[in-house]
Parts: structure tokens; sequence; C-alpha cells
């Protein structure tokens, strides 16, 4: 599967509109998609070990997209043969008033991933950077005015592109996806959530405030994709119509990020190597 298409490094200027909600990248069901699936999750879930064992890359995966488009589940799949020892996912809400009385990365810097381990984050920091672009938020928050310019979200993409450079740095790796759905498909779902009982909580009422902000909202992720992916740190813009497409997508992501980190399981040293023939030996001994 070609997933270089997705992906988004900075270079080039990018129109929503040419990356396609609907694509299914010349598959045409999800048992095309089954076999290879299966083998991603098996090759994740080895490189997941020698990241671990290895301890020296932090892996930062940030998941944004509008509603309905399918995050908890890609969330859930990508989750699929991953121990759950090496990974944590967070999912950020509405900033509690302790996390307001703070800088708007500091209540992710402290879920940063440690070496070794994965971080999953359902909504993120770029939250600061679309509801609170699309809803003014910053212009009642408790800043100095200094602080609250016209160009407050222009400096936040500064910032954010800085902090995960940052990361990047120190060994931390960051993947970022927006799943790319269409407005017919966000209504054919919400409309789903509405009839199927067992749906139900996934539906609020705000759900259908932000639609009406659905245009503001496509320009706030342009805008924040455009200013933040680069090379190091890509955005993968993933079809969101076909929730089987979207998953392959970002399982085969996983899996080519996780293949060029490349961990190795730590070399065994002359003297480990001697320390443990002799707790072999002294296992033997004591039966
Ligand atoms: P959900 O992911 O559906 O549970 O919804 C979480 C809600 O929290 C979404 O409406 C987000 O836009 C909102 N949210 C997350 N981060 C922020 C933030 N920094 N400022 C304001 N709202 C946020
Ligand atoms: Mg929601």
């Amino acid at each position: 599967m070609n997933v270089k298409k997705y992906k988004v490094t900075g270079e080039n200027k990018i129109s929503l509109d040419d990356f396609d909600t609907e694509d299914t990248g010349g598959f045409s069901s999800s048992d095309d998609v089954k076999g290879m699936m299966k083998d991603n999750i098996v090759e994740i879930a080895k490189l997941q070990d020698r990241l671990y064992a290895e301890g020296k890359t932090g892996l930062l995966i940030i998941f944004q997209a509008m509603d309905a488009a399918g995050k908890d589940s890609a969330i859930k799949h990508a989750m699929s043969g991953i121990n759950p020892q090496g990974v944590e996912v967070v999912s950020f809400k509405q900033p509690s008033t302790e996390e307001l009385s703070h800088d708007y990365l500091w209540r992710a810097s402290k879920v940063l991933p440690a070496r070794g381990k994965i971080a999953i984050f359902n909504r993120s920091y770029y939250e600061d950077v679309l509801v609170v672009k699309v809803h003014k938020l910053y212009e009642n928050m408790n800043l100095p005015s200094r602080c609250k310019g016209k160009n407050i979200i222009e400096k936040r993409y500064d910032q954010i592109r800085h902090f995960e450079d940052y990361l990047w740095e120190n060994g931390i790796v960051t993947v970022k996806f927006f799943l790319h759905l269409s407005k017919e498909t966000q209504l054919k779902r919400f409309l789903e959530r509405i009839e199927n009982k067992d749906k139900h909580w996934k539906f609020s009422d705000a759900d259908v405030r932000e639609r009406k902000y659905w245009d503001d909202y496509q320009e706030a992720y342009l805008s924040a994709i455009e200013a933040t992916a680069t090379k190091n740190c890509p955005w993968y813009i993933v079809p969101a119509d076909k929730k089987w497409y979207t998953r392959a997508v970002i399982s085969n992501v996983l899996l080519s990020v996780m293949k060029k980190i490349d961990p190795q399981y730590p070399v065994v040293t002359k003297e480990q190597e001697e320390a443990l023939l002799e707790s072999k030996k002294t296992l033997e001994e004591l039966g």
C-alpha cells in the first residue's frame, strides 16, 4: 500500500480538496486488506517489543479529526497487538480550570512518552489552534494583553513546530494523523448515532453546534497542517469515509514509522554474558 500520497511534510502548499475522503487506494472492501492488517499487527508488536527493550526512542501518535471521523475506532485498532505496558492513550477534553491556569502545552508535556514507550493522543494541543481559533476562545483567556494579539494562532503554530522539533531532537518521534472526512459522511454517522441506541452515548448536541462551523474547521485544519508539517514530524491526511481503509492506512503508516526508528534489542556485553552464565550455573546448582 502506498501511504506516501497521504504524507504532508510542509514542502508544498496543499489543499484539502486534493485529498479524496472516499479514497480506498484501489481496494474494494475490508476483506482485501484483512491479511495485510493481520501481518502488520504482528510486525508492529515485534517492533514495539524492541522499542521498549531498547528504551531510546519515544513515539507520540496524534489523532485529530472532525467529530465522527472514527478517531476512537482507529485508536482501538492501532492498539491491537500492542503490549499495554508500553503504551498510554490520552484524551484531550475541554481544559480544566487547573489546565487553563497553565500554558497550553503543559497538559501535553506531562503525558509525553518516555523512552521506549508510545503515547497516543486522542486530540491534542492542536485543539489550541483549532477549536480555540474557530471560536476565538483566546479572547476570554486569562492572558496578559501582549499575548492576546491577532497573531496568537500563528505564534502557536511556530511554538508547536518548535516543540515537536525539540522532542525530535530529544529522541521523541511525533506522527500526526488527520482523519479526513466528508461533510456528507459526518451527517450519515451522526444520524446513525441518533438512530442506533448503542451509539447514543457517542452523540452530543455540541456535535450539531460544531457542524455549523464545518468550513471554519476545515480552514483551521489546513492552516495548522501546513504550518506544522515537517520532514521529521509529518502529518498524514487519511481518507476517513471508509473506516476499514482509514485503519489500513494508519496501520501501514505506523509500521513504516516504527521500521524507520529501527529499534534494536540491547546488545549483551561480554561481562553481561558471563554474568548470565554464572547465574545459570548457580540456578542449576541450587536446583
Ligand atoms: P470528545 O473528543 O468528543 O470527547 O470532545 C472533546 C471536546 O473537547 C471537543 O469538543 C474538543 O474540541 C474539546 N477540547 C479539547 N481541547 C480543547 C481546548 N484546548 N480548548 C477547548 N476545547 C477543547
Ligand atoms: Mg465527540
